[in-house]
């Protein structure tokens, strides 16, 4: 049996008392509130779930709870209460960080049944869901009434809206609309005593949950703001003799359109290897490309990239290109995690520094791993700063794992060194829970501990994730 972060989920709570907790009789009260398809424990079923995308670390929940609504989320949060029993809350298992990794006798409670869209305002473009619904469908379903739910993480067709709030994801579109937390307008969260709340408007709660990884509350509801699609849409393609004049031009881009709403860099590496998977007519002679989407009303769309693909020519461009066909352009894009992934193993990082700092964090980046013998691949949002460097290595070298790994870490510092962050899409789940020190003093993250147990006193949601683990004990 795992120890939570205090050392305390091996209690139960009957009447005040604290009594070892019980997993059997805990599965066979969860059984009785439960539909019979409601509560898995089969072998294979926990197998499944015992990772994420993390698989460096795995966990055996006792059970996976798969309830249909908020009222079932509740009487299964009451009873894990009772029982003193770890609760993880999941949502599609996207998490590149061990997010989801349940520790060992938690019980799971997947959102993969509450899939449903509760409410849709079609004049003010709200749309309330349940969270375990995923990112793309909420913007399938309103797109025949004209509006889009703005925050597209790549891994979009999979991962839920609950999952998006509590890590607060986003993707190229951040740019223009913001992340997850700039378009919830209010949420429902279950306490770890089952007890409920409505979170919406200016209420602080709200904003601290995104970003929470579970740790708060399990979501259970939301409602999302979705914006008009606009009038017009482009997309431009062009490539540059380096990575300093990429980054150039995309600072450049930022300070003279209105129009963009998405603006990303591939490096020579990310290009090649998303061409070899997903021809995309890509420009395989330059050092780096970078793919800018504009949009809104027609006539200011065409005119501001027709001005962008001229100042293209002024920023050491080999060659560019525009078109309207949007998906054409960004399909090698958003297929760089399987591109990758079908050729090596890779390690990801999410890490992001200001705009100034971008080159020398490329730089950086690639000494780090050429230090190492390993190959880099480098896709940046070049509006928020986010740099993924994708670290390749042979899942059957040993070697070259821990060499990945000792990259990973170097690399996060010299983040934090530049003034930036050591995770800014994936959250920190277990991997980054060491690197946190990194950007954060000791102070800080005693202050952040604190907030989570204002709202769960006894961390029994989502236990020793987020938190570096010489925090443990520490209250
Ligand atoms: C190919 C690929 C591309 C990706 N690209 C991006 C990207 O561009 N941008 C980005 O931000 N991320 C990206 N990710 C990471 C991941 O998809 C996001 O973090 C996503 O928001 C996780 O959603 P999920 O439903 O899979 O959540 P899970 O992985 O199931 O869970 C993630 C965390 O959220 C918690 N959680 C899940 N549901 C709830 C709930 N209802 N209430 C409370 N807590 C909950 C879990 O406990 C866990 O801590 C990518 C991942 C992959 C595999």
């Amino acid at each position: 049996m795992g120890l939570d972060w205090f050392g305390r989920h091996n209690r139960a709570r009957t009447n005040g008392e604290r009594v070892t907790r019980d997993t059997t009789r805990l599965l066979a009260d969860l059984a009785e509130i439960l539909p019979p398809d409601g509560l898995v424990t089969s072998d294979r079923a926990l197998k499944v779930h015992e990772t994420d995308g993390y698989v460096a670390q795995k966990g055996r929940a006792a059970a996976i709870a798969r309830p249909r609504s908020t009222r079932q989320v509740r009487d299964v949060m009451r009873l894990c209460h009772l029982h003193g029993a770890p609760v993880v809350p999941r949502g599609s298992g996207t998490s590149q960080v061990g997010g989801v990794v349940p520790e060992d006798g938690a019980i799971l409670i997947s959102m993969a049944r509450m899939k449903s869209v509760l409410e849709f305002d079609r004049n003010k473009g709200l749309i309330r869901v349940q969270a375990g619904i995923t990112n793309l469908k909420v913007s399938k379903y309103a797109v025949r009434a004209g509006w889009f739910h703005a925050p597209n993480p790549s891994s979009r067709r999979t991962c839920t809206i609950g999952g998006n709030i509590a890590t607060n994801s986003s993707g190229s579109s951040f740019l223009r609309y913001g992340g997850t937390a700039d378009n919830l307008v209010a949420a429902h969260l279950v306490l770890d005593d089952g007890e409920s709340i409505e979170l919406s408007g200016d209420d602080p709660a709200l904003a601290l949950i995104c970003g929470s990884e579970g740790q708060m509350g399990l979501v259970t509801e939301a409602q999302l703001r979705l914006h008009r699609i606009p009038e017009s849409r482009m997309a431009l393609v062009a490539g540059f003799a380096t990575v300093r004049a990429a980054l150039a031009f995309s600072q450049s881009a930022l300070a003279q359109s209105d129009s963009l709403s998405a603006l990303d860099l591939m490096d020579k590496r990310a290009v090649r290897l998303t061409e070899a998977f997903r021809p995309s007519d890509y420009p395989l002679g330059a050092e780096a490309i970078i793919l800018a989407e504009l949009s809104g009303p027609a006539a200011s769309v065409d005119h501001q990239t027709n001005a962008l693909a001229s100042l293209a020519g002024r920023h050491d461009m080999i060659t560019c290109r525009t078109s309207t066909d949007i998906q054409a352009i960004w399909s090698g894009r958003n297929a760089v995690y399987g591109a990758i992934g079908q050729r090596n193993n890779f390690l990801s990082l999410d890490c992001a520094v200001p705009l100034s700092q971008l080159q020398q964090q490329i730089e950086q980046s690639k000494l780090v791993a050429k230090d190492h013998a390993l190959e880099v691949a480098t896709v940046i949002h070049c509006g928020d700063g986010t740099v993924h460097s994708f670290l390749l290595f042979d899942p059957n070298d040993p070697d070259e794992r821990s060499r990945a790994d000792r990259c990973a870490v170097l690399i996060r510092s010299k983040a934090a060194g530049n003034g930036g962050s050591v995770s800014s899409e994936y959250g920190i789940g277990l991997r980054n829970r060491k690197a946190l020190a990194l950007q954060y003093s000791a102070r800080s993250l005693k202050q952040q501990t604190d907030i989570v147990e204002a709202f769960s006193k006894e961390r029994t949601l989502n236990p020793g994730k987020c938190f570096p683990e010489w925090m443990r004990g520490a209250s």
